[in-house]
C-alpha cells in the first residue's frame, strides 16, 4: 500500500512509475495506492492494517517503508544553512570554511540524493576541499540507483525533472508492463537527455549511463 497515488513517481515521473507499478500486478501483489494508514491493529502480535477510508486489511506481517528525513535538529542555532540537509557548494563546502557534509544528510548543489554512490563519492571530494580550504573540486557524479522488483531488475540514473519528456528507445512494453526483454526509456528536455531508465536492459543502460556522465546526452532516434 502506498498513499502517493503511485509508488516511484518522483524518482521517475507518473508515466515510468506506472509501468513499474504493473510489475507488482503482474508479481500477484494487490497495490492500494492514495491512502494513507490509519493504524495498526492487535494486541499481542499485529492482525491488521486500518486505512484512513476505514477499510481494514488483515496482516500478520507488516514492513513499513516510509522514508526518511535528515536529522538535522542537532544542528539547528549553528551557522550552517538547513533545508531539507545540510546545504553545500557543488563541492559538499558548506557556509563554515572548516564544514563539509556528504551522504544522505547533504543538499549538495540543491541536490539531496539517498544513494550509496554519494555517499561514497562525495567524500573524496568533500575532504580534497576541505584540506585545500576552497573548493577546488565538483562532486558532479549522476545519481544512480538501483532496485530488484519480481525478478526485473530497475536502474535509473540522471536528473529527471518534472515535464521531462519520456521514450521508449529499446524493447518495448506489453499491455503496459515491460515486455519479455525489458525496455531502455529516455527522459529528454529541450533535445537533450536528462536521465535513462531500464529494466531489464543492463548493458545498453550503463552505455547510456556512462554517455551521460560524459555530458554528451545527443538525442537519438527511436527504436521503435
Ligand atoms: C532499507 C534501505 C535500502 C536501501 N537500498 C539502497 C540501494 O539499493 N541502493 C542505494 O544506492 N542506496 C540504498 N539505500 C540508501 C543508502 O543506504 C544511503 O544512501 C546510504 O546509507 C547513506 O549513507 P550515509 O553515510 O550518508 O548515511 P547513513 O548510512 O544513514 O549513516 C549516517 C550515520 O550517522 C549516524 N548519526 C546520525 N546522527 C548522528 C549524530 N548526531 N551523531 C553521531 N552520529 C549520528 C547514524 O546513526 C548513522 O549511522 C537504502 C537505504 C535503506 C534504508
Amino acid at each position: 500500500m502506498e498513499a502517493a497515488p503511485l509508488p516511484l513517481v518522483p524518482q521517475l515521473g507518473p508515466e515510468m512509475a506506472a509501468v513499474c507499478a504493473a510489475l507488482h500486478r503482474r508479481g500477484g501483489a494487490d497495490l492500494v495506492t492514495g491512502i494513507g494508514v490509519a493504524a495498526l491493529r492487535g494486541t499481542v502480535a499485529v492482525t491488521g492494517v486500518e486505512l484512513s477510508d476505514g477499510r481494514f486489511l488483515p496482516a500478520d506481517t507488516v514492513i513499513v517503508g516510509i522514508g526518511a528525513t535528515p536529522n538535522t535538529a542537532w544542528l539547528a542555532g549553528s551557522t550552517l544553512a538547513l533545508h531539507d540537509g545540510v546545504l553545500c557548494d557543488d563541492g559538499c563546502a558548506t557556509a563554515l570554511p572548516q564544514v563539509v557534509a556528504v551522504g544522505d544528510v547533504a543538499r549538495v548543489g540543491g541536490t539531496r540524493a539517498e544513494h550509496w554512490t554519494s555517499a561514497t563519492e562525495q567524500p573524496r571530494v568533500a575532504v580534497a576541499n576541505l584540506l585545500a580550504g576552497r573548493t577546488r573540486e565538483t562532486a558532479g557524479s549522476l545519481p544512480y540507483f538501483w532496485s530488484d522488483q519480481y525478478g526485473a531488475r530497475i536502474q535509473f540514473a540522471g536528473r529527471r525533472q518534472d515535464g521531462d519528456g519520456v521514450r521508449i528507445a529499446e524493447g518495448e512494453l506489453t499491455d503496459g508492463t515491460p515486455g519479455e526483454g525489458g525496455f531502455l526509456a529516455l527522459y529528454e528536455r529541450d533535445g537533450r537527455t536528462t536521465a535513462v531508465l531500464s529494466v531489464n536492459r543492463p548493458r545498453p543502460f550503463m552505455r547510456a549511463r556512462r554517455e551521460l556522465a560524459r555530458g554528451g546526452s545527443r538525442p537519438q532516434p527511436a527504436a521503435l
